[in-house]
Parts: structure tokens; C-alpha cells; sequence
């Protein structure tokens, strides 16, 4: 068995142990005599793995309390739709903060529901900035500010959670969540996917603080209504069983890994790495200011932009795979989530770097 280094925005690499571990309980999960596939969401067994999926979430996280922990469906794009829904109560602005293509889409989906104004963008500089936090423009009056913390797509990061300027704090994490210690008490609402740094696909997270509930429109389904599932255990219907047991996995293997510090510690030095590839060549580039670029996911270019195919079908033959950017930038993106390990950035940059010497 050969295992390639995957570098796929998403779903994504998973550790091997995680993997492995699945394996090993895939037929009969710890003397059950079934798999977690089989077992009924409400018996003793899976309700012991969602107990502790929720536990270790709240402590890799250190989540306060008075806020609660959802695990629903429909992926973070859903979330954008309900957000509004669910905490718009009797307001009708909102501000978003626009930085990329991902945020782009938050603003348009929640256009149906309110205002949405938009408190600061980077589309000047073509989103590869980050808009300094003192100059955005918040309204008192909307309901949250949204903002995305690292944009998948365009490859720029939040270095430091912004000032909402007292208003909830609402952002999408889905790329870079569990990447870094993250201080919980200063977000209203933190949500994100599971198939980028927490698992399989599946599985959306949505940590919200108790005081947002309770004003959601009577229009949203029940398995969508953010205290429905609250006052649920995010059971109101029959969760994704598989999924939510994958997810648990990956933060036991976080907490092996020494939990969210030491991953941090070991995401800079990744990236530190490949930025440094790239900056030293001639062949790549990467245009993100350099205090905004991703820890997670790196795009770059070709200057010669012939060579793009030859470079890609080169770095499969060398088990370097997904490479090939998102179709809205082109060219390359190389996403080093938690799972990645330290090797897989070094085969690539020794790939890159012998591509370079040879072309
Ligand atoms: C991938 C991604 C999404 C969309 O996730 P889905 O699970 O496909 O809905 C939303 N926001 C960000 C920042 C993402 O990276």
C-alpha cells in the first residue's frame, strides 16, 4: 500500500493513526459486536461516543460554558442561509466583512433574510490583504458582524480575532478551526465543516452562545432551529453516525498531538517553510501580503504559466496530489491542514524545487 501526500482543500487528509483506528473498530467497534455504522443513534454506545465528542471538543477548544455545541447537517454553506434565520431576531441589518470567495458567498446567501452591510472588503487589492479591523464600519444596530477566518480559496488568514465593536461576532471557521487556540469567550457564534481540519465529510460545528437562541424564524425547518437541536443533543433527527465518530477520533489524535498550541506551533513552521520556498524562486509566486497569508492553504502560480500541466502531472508522479488551484484563481494551491504532516510539505518543496532546476 503506497499512500499519497494530499493536499485537496477539502475533504482532505486524515492522520494515518485516525484511519487506521476506524480499520480496526470498522467491524466491531470496542466489543460491541457492530460497527458504528450499525448502531442505533440512541443506544448506550453511540451515545457514549457523542458525549465525548462534545467533551473534547469543549476542552480542545476550552469552550465556556454558557455556550452550546451543535453538530448538524448541510455543511457550512447551509449556515450561511441560516445564521440570519436563526439570530437576525427582530433586526434587520447585519455586517459582513468580505475578504474572499467564501465570504462572498456568506453576504449573498444571507441576502434574503436582512441588509447585509458590508462593514470592510479587500476586493481592492484582489483578496490578498486583510482589512484593518479599526477602519471597517459597523453598525450598531445589525444583529452580528460575520466574518471568515481563513478564505480557502484565496489563501488569507486572520492573524487575531477582529473588534466587532460590541456587536456578536459571527465566523466561519471551516478551514482553519483547530489550527490554533482560538479565545471562544469572544465569538457570539463560531461554525465550520468538518471535512477540512475535523474529519470526513458530514458534520457541521456550530458553537453558539445560549443568549443567541431562541429568536429563530418560525419559517426554518426544526432540524435547523439552533435551539431545537440544542435542547436535542443535535438529535432531532438521525445525525451523521459515521461521521460524528470519525470527527471524535481526529480530536482524541489532537489531544495526543498536545492539543491546539502544539499544532499551532507545528502549522507556522509548515508554512514558514513553503512561504519561504516560494519566495526564494523565481518560478512560484505568491501574492498574499505577507501578513495575511494562510496557514492552511497556500496558493501559488507558475510565472511560466506553460508549464502548469507538466508541473501537475510531474507532482502526481511524485505522490504529490491535488494540487491544481480552485477554478475561481487558477494556478496552484497547496493546503497543509492539521493532518499533513511536516514530511508532506518537504517532499513538495524538494519537488518544486527540483521542477525548477529542470524547467
Ligand atoms: C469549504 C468551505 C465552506 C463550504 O463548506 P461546505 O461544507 O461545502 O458547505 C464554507 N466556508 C469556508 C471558509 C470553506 O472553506
Amino acid at each position: 500500500m503506497t499512500r499519497i501526500y494530499n493536499f485537496s482543500a477539502g475533504p482532505s487528509m486524515l492522520p494515518e493513526v485516525v484511519l487506521q483506528q476506524a480499520q480496526q473498530e470498522l467491524l466491531d467497534w470496542r466489543g460491541s459486536g457492530m460497527s458504528v455504522m450499525e448502531m442505533s443513534h440512541r443506544g448506550k454506545q453511540f451515545m457514549s461516543i457523542a458525549a465525548e465528542l462534545e467533551a473534547d471538543l469543549r476542552a480542545l477548544m476550552t469552550i465556556p460554558e454558557n455556550y452550546r455545541v451543535l453538530f448538524l447537517q448541510g455543511g457550512a454553506s447551509a449556515q450561511f442561509s441560516l445564521i440570519p434565520q436563526n439570530i437576525l431576531g427582530n433586526k434587520t441589518k447585519a455586517c459582513y466583512v468580505k475578504t474572499g470567495a467564501w465570504s462572498k458567498k456568506a453576504i449573498k446567501d444571507a441576502k434574503p433574510y436582512c441588509e447585509a452591510i458590508i462593514s470592510a472588503s479587500s476586493k481592492h487589492s484582489h483578496f490578498t490583504t486583510i482589512p484593518n479591523s479599526a477602519t471597517w464600519e459597523v453598525d450598531p444596530q445589525a444583529a452580528y458582524l460575520h466574518y471568515t477566518s481563513n478564505e480557502t480559496i484565496h489563501g488569507v488568514e486572520f492573524d487575531s480575532i477582529p473588534d466587532a465593536k460590541g456587536l456578536p461576532l459571527v465566523c466561519d471557521m471551516s478551514s482553519n478551526i483547530l489550527s490554533r487556540p482560538v479565545d471562544v469567550s469572544q465569538f457570539g457564534l463560531i461554525y465550520a465543516g468538518s471535512q477540512k481540519n475535523m474529519g470526513a465529510a458530514g458534520v457541521t460545528v456550530v458553537i453558539v452562545r445560549e443568549d443567541l437562541l431562541g429568536q429563530c424564524s418560525k419559517t426554518v425547518p426544526p432540524v435547523f432551529n439552533y435551539e431545537e437541536q440544542a435542547n436535542n443533543q443535535s438529535m432531532l433527527n438521525t445525525p451523521t453516525t459515521y461521521s460524528w465518530y470519525l470527527m471524535g477520533l481526529v480530536f482524541k489524535w489532537l489531544q495526543t498531538q498536545g492539543g491546539l498550541a502544539a499544532i499551532e506551533q507545528r502549522n507556522i513552521a509548515k508554512s514558514a517553510k513553503l512561504y519561504q520556498a516560494i519566495d526564494v524562486s523565481s518560478l512560484y509566486r505568491n501574492s498574499v501580503e505577507i501578513a495575511s497569508r494562510s496557514r492552511m492553504n497556500v496558493p501559488f502560480i507558475l510565472t511560466n504559466e506553460a508549464l502548469e500541466t507538466d508541473f501537475l502531472i510531474a507532482a502526481e508522479a511524485a505522490g504529490l496530489n491535488e494540487l491544481k488551484g480552485h477554478r475561481l484563481l487558477g494556478g496552484m494551491r497547496a493546503s497543509i491542514y492539521n493532518a499533513m504532516p511536516e514530511s508532506g510539505v518537504e517532499a513538495l518543496i524538494a519537488f518544486m524545487q527540483e521542477f525548477e532546476r529542470t524547467h
